[in-house]
Order: C-alpha cells, then structure tokens, then sequence
C-alpha cells in the first residue's frame, strides 16, 4: 500500500508531494528526485492530534506529513497505541482527568483509612501506650490540671470499669485518668495507645454512675476500634504529605497533642462506639438509654453554650450534628 505524504527536508520549507510504503522494518519515501529508507524504529510517529494530518519525524530533522489519518493508521498498525488513540480524543481527556480525581478521591476516602486502619493493628501495644504518656505529659499543666475528685470517688469508678462485662475485651482501657480541665468541661476521651482520660466535670454532671459507665463504654468502644490511633495515624499521613509540600516538619510535630483533642471521629466510629457501648451496657444490665441520656445532658451543656468557652474539640460536643440521631438509636435498643 501507498499512501501520499507531504515530504519537508528539514533544510528549507519547501513541501514535496511524496509517497509512502513500508519494505520490511524500514519506510520506503519516494517523490521527484527523493528517495529515503529509514527504519521503522528510527522514526518518531507523533501522536494523532484530532483529525489534524499525522506527523513523521526523521532522525535527521526532516518530517513528512499526511493527512490520510486513516490510511496512516493501516500503514503503522502498532504507533496508534490505545493511549495514543485515547489522548486523541478530548472527550477521553477529560473523563481520565476525572478518573484521576476519583482516584485521588478514592484514595483519600477509603485508602487512607484502610491503611490506617491496618498500621494500627500492627502498633505494639507498648509502643501505643508510651504515646498515651507523651500526650498526658504533654498537656497535663496545659489544658489538664490534676483531678480535683476524691481518691477514693476515682478508685471506685475504677474498680466499677473493672468490673464490667465486654464484648470485646479489646475494649478494656489500658488505664483511667482523672484529670480536671477549666477548657475542657465535661468530657471523657480515649488515647491511642488505649487510656481513657475522664474529666471531673463529666463526673460531676452525671446523675449515678451508670451515666458515667455508658460514656466510659462509648470511650471503651473507641479504645476496641483503635479509633483514636487511626485517627492519628490518618491525620499525620495528610500532616506529613503537607509538610513534605510546605517543607515544615516542625508544626506538625508540636501540633501532635493538640490533634488529640480535636479529633472528630467519623460518625462510623461514633456509631461502632455506640454500638459497643449498647451491647456492653446490655451485658451489664444497663439500659443504652442511660447513654442517650448522658448524650442529651452534654448536648444541653453545649448549648448553653458552655462549650464557646470549653473549646470545640471534644469527641460528644463536636458530634453534636449526629447527636439527635445517635439518640433515637440508643433509645430503640
Ligand atoms: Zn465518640
């Protein structure tokens, strides 16, 4: 097969009408007074670029185009590669750029969480607990002052955590802090490495104990889903990927503890917690309705607007929008 061709010598800009034809590996160019075989592998093909003539780049500057897309196709069957064919086409542009998001998006959702989810299976619980310490260390005397109730209201709240039957022993906290926080109010959080620090003011709001244990368990349902330290661990691959970008690891180091207290779960973490928390309370004889009632309480203190001056960041407050639904659930079980 033939196929004409516009010949350019790479010299001068004169157009010479030849034709083109393949002879085993090479490309046979032949026009008035023109003869040139190049291999195949030598040449540069461009890639299609809408129906605009192809172009043949030579080694030695020279190019031929030609306008038979078609034809050029037949004549190099492999230099249309799918890609080649897919670039061509901008609709197909467009879709891979959204592709592209979707992944990155994808990526992002799922991913992250994913892989976190399987780095935290893998922590050592030693490892986990020292970072309890650090974080503890790290604001107690900032936000966390030492625990104004009586040591032996603590020990017996304690032994009552103790005690409880567990769905899952995963949940059993690694220890119970007490601390007392001005910033803070009511509030109990759970640690990555497992402990589970309570406020005084969490304490001092509840009705009986019973209120107290069903938050402990929500906590405790957070400490079996090793949430907070996926969390974290999410968290700090999106803080490393932009101090990589900013180029400022400092920030993000010093912002570590302060991250603990802002971390707003997922509603699929507040729900797995939930869940925890009901069959524990079930287990143990309480009714999950004791946890919405402790949820209403918290939700009522935020809206006195207590929190505006409390801080933002505390796990029950900040999931204030779910709150209503996390209610009626608790109180259908
Ligand atoms: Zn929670």
């Amino acid at each position: 097969m033939r196929l004409a061709a516009v010949y350019y010598d790479g010299r001068n800009a004169k157009a010479h009408p030849v034709t083109l034809c393949l002879e085993g590996d090479k490309l046979l160019l032949q026009g008035k007074e023109i003869v040139r075989r190049d291999a195949i592998s030598a040449l540069e093909i461009q890639p299609p670029l809408g129906s605009t003539p192809r172009v043949v780049l030579f080694a030695d500057g020279a190019r031929c185009e030609v306008a038979d897309n078609r034809g050029f196709a037949e004549l190099f069957p492999g230099a249309d590669s799918r890609v080649a064919v897919l670039e061509n086409s901008w609709r197909w542009s467009g879709l891979a750029l959204l592709l592209v998001l979707a992944l990155a998006g994808a990526g992002y959702l799922w991913g992250l969480p994913y892989a976190a989810q399987r780095l935290a299976q893998r922590i050592p619980a030693e490892l986990a607990a020292s970072l309890d310490r650090e974080v503890l260390a790290d604001l107690d005397g900032k936000v966390f002052q030492t625990s104004r109730l009586s040591p032996d209201r603590r020990r017996g709240l304690e032994a009552r955590v103790a005690e409880l039957v567990l769905p899952d022993p995963a949940g059993r906290p690694g220890a119970i802090e007490f601390r007392f926080s001005a910033e803070l109010g009511p509030n109990a959080f759970a640690l990555p490495g497992g402990t589970v620090v309570v406020l005084d003011a969490l304490v001092e709001l509840a009705e009986d104990d019973q209120e107290i244990v069903a938050v402990l368990l929500h906590e405790m349902g957070h400490v079996a889903g090793r949430h907070a330290l996926r969390q974290m661990l999410q968290a700090s691959a999106v803080g490393l990927a932009m101090a990589w970008y900013i180029g400022d690891f400092s920030n993000m180091l010093a912002a570590a503890p302060a991250l603990m207290l802002e971390a707003r779960y997922s509603r699929d973490f507040e729900r797995d917690a939930d869940r925890f928390a009901a069959e524990a309370l079930q287990a143990n004889a309480i009714p999950p309705g004791r946890l919405a009632d402790m949820l209403l309480k918290l939700e009522t203190a935020r809206q006195r607007g207590l929190d505006a001056k409390l801080g933002a960041g505390s796990d029950y407050l900040s999931s204030h929008p779910t709150s209503e639904e996390r209610i009626q659930r608790l109180r259908s079980q």
